[in-house]
């Protein structure tokens, strides 16, 4: 079973940084998921509660932005969001010995 594992990949097979940054950013927003429901079906409401579904909010945009960030600097996670579709020594057209229609 572990040959499987090796032969197909998940798509989303990030580096472990991205692992780390979208742990965090999931984290984030079950927190607010969470807190939100609870505020629902406790029927809670008021000034302090919206402050703090704000902070929440604002905590797992943060860590939404930063995971987005890291998708486009970091050259792996950039490689496997675009599905591996970057040449990596430039377009791979001078292989071909095809001739070129005219
Ligand atoms: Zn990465």
């Amino acid at each position: 079973m572990d040959a499987y594992n090796l032969t197909f990949p998940s798509s989303y097979e990030f580096c472990s940084k991205y692992e780390e940054l979208l742990q965090v950013c999931q984290t984030a927003l079950d927190a607010w998921a969470n807190r939100r429901e609870e505020a629902h079906q406790l029927g809670l409401s008021g000034k302090e509660l919206g402050d703090e579904l704000v902070r929440l909010q604002a905590h797992f945009a943060k860590s939404y932005a930063i995971l987005r960030n890291h998708t486009h600097e970091c050259a792996f996670c950039l490689f496997v969001a675009t599905g591996g579709n970057i040449p990596v020594d430039g377009p791979a057209v001078t292989a071909s010995h095809q001739t070129q229609p005219v």
